[in-house]
């Protein structure tokens, strides 16, 4: 039986069982044709301490599994396993190492020489393909008519407009999405081909090509060329379009051929005056890429999508409840404008439950049913974050005592860092005005209304003050 660091001890025959429940639980969540492609590959080698030890036969493999469901693995790991706190994912075979006694083939015999990149990679829809598929299907909801404009994604929103309009216009090539998830990179990709595939449509127009789809596909059909060798053919493809579209650029990892491929296809393109737009998580520099990647990619231009706003939200949810054509009461979309503050697809699935049941049920949408069916969710959120976790961030932010927020002090240094400390609290949790006020030195509710509504006018004509607090909410939420 392995011994951990801390004493405790991992019971072999335990965590093997374990890793097979965790292994069936990610077969399930992601579907036959993942599993088979990224996860079967996966050796469970041992536990020492707080850690768990997984073996993948190659680097690519390690990074690509790492960077995509490292997160989620590490999670179901400590669903069994309380003391477990990390899950390591390292190259190596199948059965080298055997640490502390646990070693195990749940993941499958088939395991191919270590760093032998593509070959690994079964690619099951692929084998003989002769022409690629560069196009991923196009989401119907996903136009520029079904976007809700806002203070948060105005300015990507008029980014990809003037990119659908006018392909390579000066300045805006690449276009570099860049915003959380859920926010609408994706949607508004699909827009911008929803709009080209509009205009080609119409008669008299010389047509644009265009290409859209994920970082994951691109590298997924290049190693598929690759294994089919015709990477000439895949290039020739790429390059012939006017318009590039890659989604979540983060997963464009390694520092392996496709990364260098993507590189020589944008420059490419680029200098060829054909348009690129791009997505991703991460801003250009915090990407991992190759710096001179990164510094072609921020050179265009970057739109950030923020954080959504209580307004933004807000609209949104109007809009989608009246295209659905349900009727939702105003104080129940306000309630979920307040309560669901993390993305715009989870206030999407919210409502679309609340409609789904109203009409499965035949009964009318009210605070009660939404508490009803929405618990699990907007538990989860209330759980989210705290006003003593507003006051400390924001005290911490503008360098003022946590003590100040409850003071009785009313110079400006400390009196406006409480105002937004206030305004978060508005935005960020499902507390009550006096509620709020109580938390900051029993002030009057009256007081906390004045600092929202004085944050916000703030916050309209003071770019750099808006910054603040946006990245304020953007750190509370994270
Ligand atoms: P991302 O790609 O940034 O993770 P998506 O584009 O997939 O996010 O958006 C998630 C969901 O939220 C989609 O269903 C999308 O239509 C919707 N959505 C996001 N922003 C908006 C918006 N401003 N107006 C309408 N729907 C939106
Ligand atoms: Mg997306």
């Amino acid at each position: 039986m392995p011994r951990t660091e801390g004493g405790d001890i991992v019971d072999a025959t335990n965590i093997t069982e374990q890793w097979a429940r965790i292994i069936d639980r990610l077969h399930t969540e992601v579907g036959d044709v993942e599993y088979r492609t990224w996860l079967r590959q996966m050796t469970l080698v041992g536990a020492e301490g707080d850690e768990v030890t997984v073996h993948l036969p190659t680097r690519f493999l390690r990074d690509w599994v790492s960077a995509r469901y490292g997160a989620r693995i590490t999670a179901l790991w400590q669903a069994e396993e309380a003391a477990i706190r990390r899950c390591e994912l390292r190259v190596g075979g199948p059965v080298a190492q055997v640490v502390n006694g646990v070693a195990s083939h749940i993941a499958g015999p088939d395991i191919a020489e270590p760093e032998s990149l593509p070959a690994t990679i079964a690619a099951p829809e692929d084998r003989s393909e002769p022409k690629f598929e560069l196009t991923a299907a196009l989401d119907a909801r996903f136009t520029f008519d079904g976007f809700v404009v806002g203070k948060p994604n105005e300015f990507a929103y008029a980014c990809a407009e003037r990119v659908a309009q006018q392909p390579s216009a000066h300045g805006f090539n690449p276009l570099f999405l860049y915003g959380g998830v859920g926010l609408g990179k994706t949607h508004l990709m699909h827009a911008i081909a929803w709009e080209l595939t509009k205009r080609n449509e119409t008669p008299g127009q010389a047509p644009i090509a265009f290409t859209y789809m994920s970082a994951e596909k691109f590298m997924y059909r290049f190693i598929a060329a690759i294994r089919s060798h015709s990477t000439m053919e895949f290039k020739e493809q790429l390059r012939n379009v006017d318009v590039l579209m890659i989604d979540d650029l983060q997963f464009l990892i390694g520092k392996d051929n496709t990364q260098e491929e993507f590189f020589h296809t944008f420059n490419y393109l680029v200098e060829a005056g054909k348009q690129i737009v791009v997505s991703s998580d991460k801003s250009p520099s915090d990407l991992t890429l190759e710096d001179r990647l990164k510094t072609r990619l921020g050179c265009g231009m970057v739109a950030d999508l923020h954080t959504t706003t209580y307004e933004l939200r807000l609209s949104i949810l109007e809009t989608k409840a009246a295209r659905a054509g349900g009727v939702v009461p105003v104080k129940v979309l306000e309630y979920l404008a307040h309560k669901i503050t993390s993305n715009v697809r989870e206030l999407e699935g919210a409502l679309n439950r609340l409609l789904a049941h109203a009409n499965l049920f035949g009964r009318a949408i009210t605070l009660e049913s939404t508490h009803e069916v929405l618990h699990d969710l907007l538990k989860a959120h209330d759980r989210r974050v705290s006003i003593d976790e507003i006051q400390k961030k924001v005290a911490e932010y503008y360098g003022i005592r946590v003590s100040d927020m409850s003071s009785a002090r009313r110079a400006r240094q400390v009196a406006r860092p409480r105002q937004v400390a206030m305004y978060l609290a508005k935005q960020l949790t499902s507390r009550s005005l006096p509620e709020i006020g109580k938390k900051f030195g029993n002030r009057d509710h009256t007081t906390v209304m004045h600092a929202v509504s004085r944050v916000k006018e703030l916050m309209e004509r003071d770019g750099t003050f808006a910054e603040d607090v946006d990245l304020l909410r953007r750190l509370l939420e994270s």
